[in-house]
């Protein structure tokens, strides 16, 4: 993760100016993207790929974007603001042969190691200035084992960056350092219990999650509704205890690994517990879905308990 460190910090750079000179201009919605996508998306994923094919040639990749959609969803005028982009944050001229070559690097790879880019999650949240994060995590034989989330809107907009490393969780300052170890809470209290869970009504069911509390006895936690894996970093770090994922009524939407791996790697290296709605492990081994219809990340304190209620949410 070290060596992609600035690669990231760059990413969340280009977001960042995008957010502010781009922003109304800068929304595609096209083919079978039920999430809207920005010229970020594709000048952040392009700045990491491009680290990746440095430090990693024969690494694979699965990336949400791809140059092929670039090239066939962006409009002229929107591919040179990428270039633009690029340029100013990498400060070298980028040529479009060059950034679709990064898009699609490690694509169809299959190799020991497998990086999952999500390059802006929470694109909803990036467009109406709420929360979102760019994210890679690492797969090893399809087991999750690191990752790397930059949180502009962490902390009240001060941002952090989070990364494993060694077996442990950091965070560091979004802009530039080195980052201190944070672990999970030791909250176990019912009444000091913070929950976190999707800002987006249609992206997990906040009925069922509710009473998944209620029957845990945590109904009355506080409660954070947040876009994006950042909700992942504050577990890890021990700003809040509980992440429930609860598929709405009738959903069969099949959970993208890119939305996961990041973040999964995180709660685990700081001490925290992440699994599907059973209780046993989630299945990064299937290619770009998961194969669990859910998850729920905590500090490990009435991790059970939750399990058992929300079998008994997911059976009535
Ligand atoms: P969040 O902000 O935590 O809700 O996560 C944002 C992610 O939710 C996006 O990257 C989408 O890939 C994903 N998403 C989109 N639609 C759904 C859905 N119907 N159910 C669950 N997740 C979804
Ligand atoms: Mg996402």
């Amino acid at each position: 993760m070290e060596r992609i460190r600035d690669a990231v910090r760059q990413a969340a750079e280009l977001c960042r100016l995008v957010q502010i000179y781009y922003l109304s201009a800068s929304t595609k919605t096209a083919g079978d993207h039920s999430e809207p996508v920005t010229i970020a998306d594709y000048g952040s994923q392009a700045i990491i790929c491009r680290a990746l094919q440095r430090h990693y040639p024969d690494d694979a990749v699965v990336a949400e974007e791809s140059g092929g959609q670039f090239l066939q969803l962006v409009n002229a005028e929107q591919r040179a603001q990428v270039r633009q982009l690029l340029a100013q944050v990498l400060a070298e001229p980028v040529s479009e042969a060059e950034l679709v070559g990064w898009l699609d690097f490690g694509a169809g790879v299959s190799a020991r190691r497998t990086w999952v880019i999500d390059p802006i999650d929470g694109t909803k949240g990036f467009l109406a200035r709420r929360h979102y994060v760019v994210a890679v995590g690492l797969l090893r034989e399809g087991q999750v084992s690191e990752g790397m989330v930059a949180a502009p809107g962490y902390s009240a907009g001060e941002g952090a960056l989070f990364y494993t490393r060694d077996g442990a969780t950091f965070r560091a300052p979004l802009a530039a350092g080195e980052g201190e170890k944070v672990v999970v809470s030791q909250r176990h209290k019912v009444d000091d219990y913070v929950a976190v869970q999707s800002y987006e009504r249609y992206h997990a069911s906040k009925s069922r999650m509710g009473r998944a509390r209620d029957y845990a006895g945590l109904g009355d936690s506080r409660l954070l509704e947040l876009d994006s894996m950042e909700k992942y970093a504050l577990v890890a770090c021990g700003a809040a205890d509980l992440y429930m994922r609860l598929p709405r009524e009738g959903s069969a939407y099949a959970h993208k690994i890119w939305d996961h791996v990041a973040g999964v790697a995180l709660v685990q290296n700081a001490g925290g517990t992440v699994t599907d709605l059973d209780g046993g492990p989630l299945d990064f081994s299937q290619g770009e879905t998961l194969p669990n219809a859910g998850l729920i990340a905590s500090n490990g304190a009435h991790h059970q308990r939750v399990v058992e209620a929300v079998q008994r949410v997911m059976a009535e």
